[in-house]
């Protein structure tokens, strides 16, 4: 009795490893074999075991997912929330915790983290972008610049209309150092429609060492950054980092008078 109930057993996890690499589930067999004891000990219902099989391959096909997501990212460096230190900035630390929950980006709402440099802009935007790739959102990043050139390259091919589109299916599309260089009218004008083309449809999160009242000097004209800016914060949340450099903590130089005046000149 004892040995067929054990045949019956290794034809059914032979059966298994079939149907799992039918269904392109490979971990199934291996969660089925391996919860299988511990369904019969812990006495649990047939619903509860498949579900807790089922429960293996979701999570493992989810944390596959993110990290292709993560790698599709462009990350300039991977930065998570877990990694920074709130004591370097403690007055944001609810918010952000609030933020990467993924709230903001189902409600297609905005970011902006504006401090001097070095205070953590783009660690946080990169781990609000990786928590946004957990979520299961499609994330890109890069700096003003690049987006700037990327959309000038799609622009002179005549595909603007159609890149914009494309971008739409991002969930969240991380601008970093907006400010860091000015922009000529045409590369404030691509700028200003790749806002335009995300207003109320899909998230962004802009880094800036300015503040908002600065903008006008980057896009070259005070009309077109009041009218972005108009749309970027109609939904978003808006952080101000403070405090001196992270980079320059423990070294002393936070302290020299020239870096002070460095850093509150950007
Ligand atoms: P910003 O974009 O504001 O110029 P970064 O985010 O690039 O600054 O931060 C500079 C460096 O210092 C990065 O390596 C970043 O990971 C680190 N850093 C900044 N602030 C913190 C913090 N509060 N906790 C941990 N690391 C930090
Ligand atoms: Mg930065």
């Amino acid at each position: 009795m004892a040995t067929k109930a054990k045949t019956d057993g290794a034809q059914a996890l032979k059966q298994l490893t079939y149907l799992a690499s039918a269904l392109k589930a490979p971990r199934i067999t291996e969660a089925a074999g391996r919860l299988a004891d511990h369904a019969r000990d812990a006495g649990w219902t047939h619903e509860e075991y498949l579900a807790a099989v089922l429960d293996r391959e979701v999570a493992a096909r989810n944390a596959s997912g993110a990290s292709l997501r993560i790698r599709a990212a462009g990350f300039a460096a991977r930065k998570t929330i877990e990694e920074f230190d709130w004591d370097a900035q403690p007055a944001v630390r609810q918010q952000v915790a609030s933020l990467a929950s993924g709230g903001f980006l189902t409600e297609a709402r905005n970011v902006v983290l504006l401090g001097p440099p070095g205070t953590g802009k783009t660690h946080l935007a990169t781990g609000l972008g990786i928590a946004a790739a957990h979520h299961g959102h499609r994330v890109l990043f890069a700096t003003a610049t690049d987006w700037v050139t990327r959309l000038t390259d799609t622009h002179r091919g005549g595909r603007l209309p159609q890149e914009l589109a494309r971008l739409r299916r991002y969930g969240l599309i991380i601008i970093d150092e907006v400010g860091y260089l000015p922009f000529d009218q045409d590369a404030a004008n691509l700028f200003f429609q790749l806002v335009s083309s995300r207003y109320e449809h899909a998230s962004l999160i802009l880094t800036s060492n300015l503040p908002f009242s600065g903008w006008g000097g980057v896009f070259g004209d005070q009309a077109v950054a009041a009218a972005m800016i108009d749309r970027i914060v109609h939904h978003a949340d808006v952080l101000t980092l403070k405090g001196a450099s992270y980079r320059l903590r423990n070294r002393g130089i936070d302290t020299l008078p020239s870096i002070k005046t460095q850093d509150t000149a950007h």
